[in-house]
This record gives structure tokens, sequence and C-alpha cells, in this order.
């Protein structure tokens, strides 16, 4: 452990909780400057994420403008430059006296941690802000399944399900940071880091703690008690719409389950949602900690990967290209609009989600064309995607958190989804209507 350095500030290394409240790492940056009476700096490494597009990092300056504003309230300085944190962060931290990180879970998250932790010359510590419990709390290898966490978190919960209380500041930055990013205009700043824009701006509420909270109120007050029963139908769409920002950190999973809980909907619809913000999502974080290859085909379980083989040569009904799959331009109307509604939204119901990950499986030349496909669509339109919960998400479509099913072609034992199904569930040819037009009326399979 490197010695505590003379330094001028503490610094907190803001990436995955991209806020300025119930954030677990902030608020030990500021006890920790208090108690050296120094200030706090928050410096962001503003870097080419691997896949990000115009439309992710402009959800997340939305983000960020806002958090800066809100850190200067509380007499906090934040530092916003371009460049990757391996060298960013070092230079911020060139007169700290210590560095506190959050944590991230994936892959390229984890490396700058650990090549940031070399680089500087004071310690740094890193602080667990965006699952309710650590998620090595839970358990300390890859879980299985939902019913083999579930247990393991509940005995946890209640001991983290308690309020964040913001730490006064005691000794306030002063003055504005040395070359920092102006935010004021985040098309600008897009423009400026050389942003992919080929997928144009999300239609649909912004980024920010200000609209996550916007959100959150009208999900509480009007839908949540009607949660266990309206949250699979993508029609009604009664479910939160937290992801992108708790992608982003722009909110807390604990402030989000503290609301819900509080609130006086049903306990089954309570129950329902933090079976999904917390078993299910904690779920997620797992599997890409204690599975270093979550996004590639070859880690799915073992009786997932026998059984895909073993139907890898099943004639196809259809065969689509990437392409094709991109333009939404297969036979099957309820695909189409549900690639339509990512694409124009940067979103997509979790029903839909299944059905559009199984069809990609059905409908593509081999399974791993099909994860690829599935992937690299989540990643690049969905404002929640290149999200621990999204490489979860795809590799459940092809059998990981599940069980075998009854053998049937293409899937072998991989759980199959059909059109019926959805019809089952909600008013499919209002989702067409919605996301194909008027014309759509009619031209269900
Ligand atoms: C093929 C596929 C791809 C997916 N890609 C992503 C992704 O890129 N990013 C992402 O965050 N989620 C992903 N999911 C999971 C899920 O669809 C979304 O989290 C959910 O639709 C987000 O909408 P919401 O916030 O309104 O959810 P709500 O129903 O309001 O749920 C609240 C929160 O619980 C968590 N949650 C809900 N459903 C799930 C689930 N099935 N698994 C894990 N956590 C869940 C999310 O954090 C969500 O914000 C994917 C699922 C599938 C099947």
């Amino acid at each position: 452990m490197k010695k505590l350095a003379k330094g001028k500030a503490v610094l907190y290394w803001m990436q995955q909780s991209q806020r300025a409240e119930f954030n677990p790492a902030l608020e030990t940056a500021v006890a920790r400057a208090n108690a050296l009476r120094l200030p706090v700096h928050v410096g962001f490494a503003l870097t080419a994420y691997p896949g990000a597009n115009r439309r992710h990092y402009r959800f997340m300056l939305e983000g960020l403008r806002e958090t800066e504003r809100r850190l200067a309230a509380r007499g906090i300085g934040f530092c916003i430059r371009q460049g990757p944190p391996e060298e960013v962060v070092p230079a911020l931290a060139k007169n700290a006296a210590l560095l506190v990180g959050d944590v991230g879970y994936l892959r390229v998250q984890r490396q700058w941690r650990e090549t940031v932790a070399q680089r500087v010359a004071c310690p740094a510590v890193f602080v667990e802000g965006d699952v309710v419990v650590p998620v090595a709390e839970v358990s300390d290898h890859a879980e299985f399944a939902a019913r083999t966490i579930r247990p393991k978190i509940h005995r946890r919960l209640a001991e983290h399900l308690k309020p964040i209380r913001p730490v006064s500041v005691a000794v306030p930055a002063v003055g504005l940071a040395k070359r920092s990013l102006a935010l004021d205009d985040v098309e600008a700043v897009c423009r400026r880091i050389g942003a992919d824009d080929s997928v144009p701006a999300a239609a649909g509420p912004g980024g920010g703690r200000a609209a996550a909270i916007r959100l959150l109120d009208r999900f509480i007050g009007h839908r949540l008690a009607d949660y266990a029963e309206d949250g699979g139908d993508p029609v009604r769409d009664g479910c939160s719409g937290m992801s992108p920002y708790l992608h982003f950190g722009q909110i807390s999973p604990l402030e989000i389950a503290l609301r819900v809980g509080k609130s006086d909907a049903p306990r089954n619809a309570v129950d329902a949602y933090l079976e999904q913000l917390i078993v299910r999502r904690e779920l997620s974080m797992n599997a890409a900690w204690y599975n270093p290859g979550y996004d590639r085909y070859d880690t799915l379980p073992a009786w997932a990967l026998r059984t895909l083989d073993r139907h890898r040569k099943d004639p196809r009904e259809f065969v689509y290209s990437r392409a094709q799959w991109e333009a939404g331009a297969t036979h099957d109307p309820c695909w189409n609009a549900a690639q339509a509604e990512m694409v124009r939204t940067g979103r997509m119901h979790n029903t839909m989600r299944m059905y559009w990950g199984k069809k990609i499986l059905e409908w593509s030349r081999s399974p791993e064309e099909a994860f690829e496909t599935a992937t690299y669509l989540n990643d690049k339109y969905e404002l929640d995607g290149r999200d621990a919960n999204g490489y979860a998400g795809v590799a459940w479509c092809f059998g990981r958190h599940d069980r075998p099913w009854a053998e049937r072609p293409v899937f072998g034992m991989v759980r199959y989804m059909n059109a019926n199904g959805l019809r089952r569930k909600f008013d499919v040819q209002a989702y067409l209507e919605r996301w194909l037009g008027p014309d759509a009326a009619g031209r269900l399979v």
C-alpha cells in the first residue's frame, strides 16, 4: 500500500458512478478529504469507449453537465478532460494525497483501474456503489441462475438497504479546474471528440439525474402498483425506464430500491420490481465479475454449447445477414417493430428483447453468428448497451442463467419463443402500429 502523499486535494476519479448523490465513492472521498483538511476534486476522463457512438456520448454528457453543477453546489471541483483514463487520471492525481475510485465490472473498466492504481504516486482506494449488495459479498463464483443467487442476495439485503447520507465538505474547492472541457454544448463536445455519428440521438427523455427522477416519480406514482401484471407488456409500458440511467451511473440502484420500498404500492408489485432491479441485475454483475469472457459465445454453459452445436446444421426457415437485421428487414413485423423501437429510441422493452434475441438465434446461419449479431446491435443502438446486463441478456437467449427445455430444431434444448407467446401477453397489433405505422394493420404473421 502506497503511503498517503502530501497532496493538495483528494481526487475522486469518477467513471462508473456519474452522479453527485447516493455515491459511496464520492462520500468516501469527501470524508477522507475532511480528515486531511483538503478539498475534493472530481476528475473524469472522456475517452473513446469501445463501441460507444454519439447517441451514448450525448446521453452521458447531458448527465455529466448536471453532475458538474450539483458537485459545485456542494463545494466539490470537477474537471473533465479528453483522453484515456490511464493518462488523464494520473495527470489529475499529480498533486493528490489520495485517489478514490468507483467500481466497474467490465473488462475494460477493470483494466483501467489496475493501470491507474499502478501509475499514480498516491494510494488508491475503490468503493463499489452501483449495486445494492457488493458483488464479492454475495458470492465468490459465477452463479448458475437467479434461483441460486437470490437467497444469497436476500440474506444481505437489509444491511445494505440504507440511505447514503451526503457528507458536508469542510474545505470547498475554489476556482475553475484547469483545462476542463466546457459541457454547455454537448453536441460540440461530441464533434470535438470525433464521436461516431452514424447513430442519431435517441428520441425520448435525455440523460441526467433530473430526467431519471422525473421518470422514477411518474413510475412510482402511476405504474408501480401494476408492475407485477403490466411490467411484461410493451404497449402499456409499465416499466420504470431506469436502465440507461443505471448504465451511466446517473442514478443509484440503492436510491431507486429505497424509493420503491417506501412507496405504498402493494407488496407483490414492490417485490416484483426489486427482483428485477436487484436480483436479476446483480446476477448480471456477478456474471461479468467472475466470467471475464461474459460477452463470448464459448463461455455459455456446457449444456447450451452442446445442444446448439448438435443443431447447427438444422435447416433454418429464414437466414438474414447483419445488414438485413440492422435495417429491420425481416419477414416478421414483430421483430422489425422491436428493431425500429430500438433504432429510434435507444430502448426496447424486456419482453421484446427476449423475443428479438431468440429470433436472431433462429434465423442466423450459426449460433455464433447470431450471438455476435445480437451483441453488436444491442451495444450499438441501446442507450443501456455495453453493460453487464446487456451481455447477460444476450447470453440468456442462448441458455445462460436458464435451464434445458424440450428439444426442438435449431434451438436444441435452449428455450424457444414465438409470436403466439407475445399475442398471449399483450396487444401485438398496437405495438406494430406504434413502431411500424398504421400500415402494420393486418401484417401479422
Ligand atoms: C437480449 C436482451 C438484451 C438486453 N440488454 C440489456 C442492456 O443492454 N442493458 C440493460 O440494462 N438491460 C438489458 N437487458 C435486460 C432488460 O431487458 C432491461 O434491463 C430492461 O428492459 C430495462 O428497462 P427498464 O429499466 O424499464 O426495466 P424495469 O422493468 O423497470 O426494471 C428495473 C430495472 O431492473 C433491471 N432489470 C429489469 N429486467 C432485467 C433483466 N431481465 N435482467 C437484468 N436486469 C433487469 C434493470 O436494471 C432495470 O432498469 C436485456 C435483456 C435481453 C433479453
